[in-house]
């Protein structure tokens, strides 16, 4: 974490347990963690280390079963409008137009007056939307289906982004083109983002710092700082820069002492 910079999430001491009719299970045993504001962050680790608990965590839809999440030095007790959650499946409305898609979220907040017209015009311009607005989802492909639900997210101007696989039902070529539009809307807006993905490659280049989980129940394995070369360069071109695949096996090897082979083939 950038020493400097204030703290925009903070995990201490998380624990989380499901408990439900054939038992309790337990999801993630004390994990502490620091996001600095304007940081991105990823999180990898095995299916079932308990990614997506972690990000329900941090935007309030869960409640940890012990230890605290603070946003903003604030403890998180429900979902805010400080934090944004975009998921891997767009959940558009395929009766609504792309437009009164992207504007939902303020809709839904009561938040839709002519300043947030005009963001979610813009922010449909900055994705390359704009002579989409009045569309339907069935018109669009997958990835412009995402970039529409990137808009909705952020037009509510959350301070943080929690992302859970959001390029993983995407093809090769679609995902690499928006992880730069992704890596360069975030930047120009300062957002504080945490990533969860299975793709070791998309980690690296997309991110200051990779947090590995490990399973059974999740803990923290180890904290990754990606290197200010790699960190600097957008994701597409930062494939290309010297240690990149020296991190890549760094983080391969990680998976390959949990054990879980064959769960994370890209790149
Ligand atoms: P990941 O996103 O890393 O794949 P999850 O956070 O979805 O992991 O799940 C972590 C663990 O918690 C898994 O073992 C999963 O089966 C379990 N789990 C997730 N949701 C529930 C639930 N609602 N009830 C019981 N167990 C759950
Ligand atoms: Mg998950």
């Amino acid at each position: 974490m950038r020493a400097s910079a204030a703290v925009a999430v903070e995990l201490e001491g998380v624990s989380h347990v499901y408990v439900n009719s054939r038992g309790a299970f337990p999801a993630l045993e004390e994990i502490s963690l620091q996001v600095a504001q304007g940081e991105f962050v990823s999180l990898i680790g095995p299916s079932g280390c308990g990614k997506t608990t972690l990000l329900s965590l941090i935007s309030g839809l869960l409640t940890p079963t012990a230890g605290l999440v603070r946003v903003a030095g604030e403890p998180i007790e429900y979902p805010t409008s400080r934090v944004g959650y975009m998921l891997q499946q767009d959940y558009l409305f395929p009766w609504r137009t792309i437009y009164e898609n992207a504007s939902l979220g303020l809709e839904l907040m009561g938040k839709l007056d002519s300043a947030a017209k005009e963001l979610v015009l813009e922010l449909l311009h900055d994705m390359g939307l704009s002579e989409f607005a009045d569309r339907y989802p069935h018109q669009l492909s997958g990835g412009m289906r995402q970039r529409v639900a990137l808009v909705r997210t952020l037009a509510t101007e959350p301070d943080i982004l929690l992302l859970d696989e959001p390029f993983s039902a995407l093809d090769y070529q679609t995902k690499l083109q928006l992880e730069d539009l992704v890596a360069i809307t975030l930047r120009m807006r300062n957002k504080t983002a945490i990533l969860v993905t299975h793709d070791i490659t998309e980690a690296i280049a997309m991110s200051d710092r990779i947090v590995v989980l490990q399973p059974n129940p999740g803990r923290i394995k180890a904290f990754v700082d990606v290197p200010a070369a790699i960190r600097e360069t957008l994701p597409f071109q930062a494939r290309e820069k010297p240690g990149f695949h020296d991190l890549f096996h760094k983080l391969w090897g990680f998976f390959h002492e949990m054990d879980v082979r064959g769960e994370t083939a890209n790149g």
